[in-house]
């Protein structure tokens, strides 16, 4: 499938098969002016299915928040037209304001204004746990 070639811009791809619109409102990609093309359950080798997000315009992301949703997201980053870099996201070490810690005697759930950070401790079963009271977050598969 071809949809227009970008020349500046992201390619997402090799996210999980229906897991692309969970990326468009965590990444706000609505909040864009530029055309953000979302391809849903292409046809792939390596996955059977896969979505694809492309972003025409060099947003920053934050890499953490794609690698926490989606390991193995491959990035390209597209610049006047060539190929600039390619590199595949991985689990973070730690995650801000991505997750929130459900403990009702957490810190994180009394004052408002601490970020609520996780860390990753065990990367095999993929748990993180709140930096403040060590709560497991709930696990993605
Ligand atoms: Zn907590």
């Amino acid at each position: 499938m071809i949809i227009d070639a970008i020349s500046n811009g992201i390619v997402l791809d090799h996210i999980t098969a229906g897991r692309s619109m969970e990326l468009y409102q965590i990444l706000k990609l609505h909040k864009l002016k530029c055309s953000v093309a979302v391809l849903t359950n292409v046809p792939s080798r390596k996955m059977g299915r896969k979505d694809i997000i492309k972003i025409g315009e060099l947003i920053d992301l934050d890499l953490n928040v794609l690698g926490y949703i989606d390991p193995g997201i491959t990035v390209s980053i597209v610049r006047d037209g060539k190929l600039d870099r390619k590199f595949t996201v991985e689990l973070p070490e730690r995650v801000v304001n991505v997750i929130k810690c459900k403990n009702p005697r957490c810190i994180t759930s009394t004052e408002q204004e601490i970020p609520h950070i996780f860390k990753l401790t065990d990367k095999e079963e993929r748990v993180y746990r709140c930096m403040y009271c060590e709560s497991r977050a709930k696990g993605r598969d």
